[in-house]
């Protein structure tokens, strides 16, 4: 573990998320499944709508338990405040669209950002405009001199599926020398791996749906900002509408509550498969965190303190020896997503890039033997015998 290891204090506070409860309040958050809420007097609805007062008046603009969520995030994120989302994608919209409003420059990013945030980029550029230029970070000094003249910055950190890391210092302070604001999608390294804020990011894009939650049932996502949100980023939340009721925000702050004991084991079963992989003679090439070459290593060591449960790896057998594996699993599922209980696998060259022509895989480093798992939080022994029999039946 590097000296940003944060778990002892990571698994007090998801047990006690919210805090204390005062006086006879339950110590599980009530679900307020309401979309509207009392106003009260005449006197009273005027400090409410004015924020002279606290209080909630329409579940889009803010509720009870959906607000408890997102103070969840942001203490966990280390940050000061947090909107929450319908999903992942609606949480990159809104940071996108706030960080993005007055700036000259066009929005920059990298390839193998997240394949919904890149299709998402892509209609805001035809149907709006929105200047998106996209840069390959392994040209460090290409990229640095990108996100200097940038209007603002979108970046993944590990990417996905080939766990490339980002140096988040150096981009935040090449960004901030300019005015741009970073925007860091956590969503794969999660805060109890990696805290952007404690390198200068502006926002954090968190998909709940995957390693908050925990337990594949909720699509969610949340922003959270390194400071104070202003009353103009509420505003945009509420008017681009991807919020939530009650009912879901409840099943992540559920889910979260044990979020730190989750990843302790994704974080140790991900690296113990890692390694098992890249010892067998079927496997030619095993992607996580901090593994690959020039300087990942030492971007690990900077700013992440687990590797997380997900990762990919190369079938020295080609397309089909990846399909034969993926029919061949038994425990494990072949499904889209990550960051469940569950092990799940997919072959990115037939699910999340089957779009691209296969010149434009290889250029991107996605084979045709690349499998991409979730390692869950099954008994590594159990794990190991399914991939054992799944690459040797
Ligand atoms: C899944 C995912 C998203 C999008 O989240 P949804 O909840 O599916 O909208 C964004 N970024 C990353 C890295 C993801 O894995």
């Amino acid at each position: 573990m590097s000296s940003n290891d944060n778990s002892t204090g990571m698994r007090t506070r998801c047990v006690h998320l919210g805090g204390r409860p005062e006086g006879n309040e339950p110590f599980v958050p009530t679900i307020a499944q309401s979309t509207v809420f009392n106003l009260g007097t005449a006197e009273e609805a005027e400090a409410i709508f004015s924020g002279e007062k606290p209080g909630y008046a329409y579940t889009r603009f803010g509720n009870p338990t959906v607000q408890k969520l997102a103070e969840a995030v942001a203490s966990l994120e280390g940050g000061t405040g947090a909107m929450v989302t319908s999903s992942g994608n609606a949480a990159t919209l809104c940071a996108v669209t706030i960080a993005m409003a007055g700036r000259k420059g066009s929005l920059v990013t990298h390839p193998d950002i997240y394949g919904g945030s890149h299709e998402l980029l892509g209609i805001l550029s035809d149907t709006f405009g929105l200047q998106v230029n996209v840069v390959n970070p392994s040209d460090e000094a290409a990229w640095l001199k990108a996100v200097w003249q940038a209007g603002a910055v979108l970046l993944e950190t590990p990417s996905n599926p080939l766990m490339r890391l980002i140096d988040l210092r150096s981009t935040v302070e090449a960004a901030h020398g300019n005015g741009a604001q970073v925007i860091v999608d956590n969503t794969v390294a999660t805060p109890f791996n990696q805290r952007p804020f404690s390198f200068g990011a502006d926002w954090v894009v968190q998909s709940t749906t995957k390693y908050l939650n925990g337990h594949s049932n909720v699509v969610g996502g949340c922003l959270v900002k390194r400071e104070k949100l202003l009353a103009e980023d509420r505003r945009v939340h509420k008017n681009l509408g991807g919020t939530v009721n009650a009912m879901e925000a409840w099943l992540v702050l559920r889910g979260l509550r044990t979020f730190a004991l989750r990843m302790e084991a994704h974080n140790r079963n991900g690296e113990a498969i890692a390694d098992w992989l890249s010892r067998h003679s079927a496997v030619s090439k095993v992607y996580y965190p901090g593994r690959g070459e020039g300087r990942q290593e030492e971007i690990f060591a900077q700013q992440m303190s687990g590797g997380s449960g997900f990762l990919a790896f190369e079938l020295a057998g080609g397309g089909e020896a990846a399909e034969q594996f993926l029919n061949r699993m038994r425990l494990v599922t072949h499904a889209v997503s990550l960051g469940g209980m569950e092990s799940l696998a997919t072959r990115p060259a037939m699910s999340s890039h089957r779009g691209m022509s296969p010149e434009a895989r290889r250029e991107a480093g996605i084979a045709d033997g690349l499998i991409r798992l979730s390692v869950g939080t099954e008994g590594l022994d159990d794990l190991i015998a399914d991939l054992r029999q799944a690459l040797e039946q």
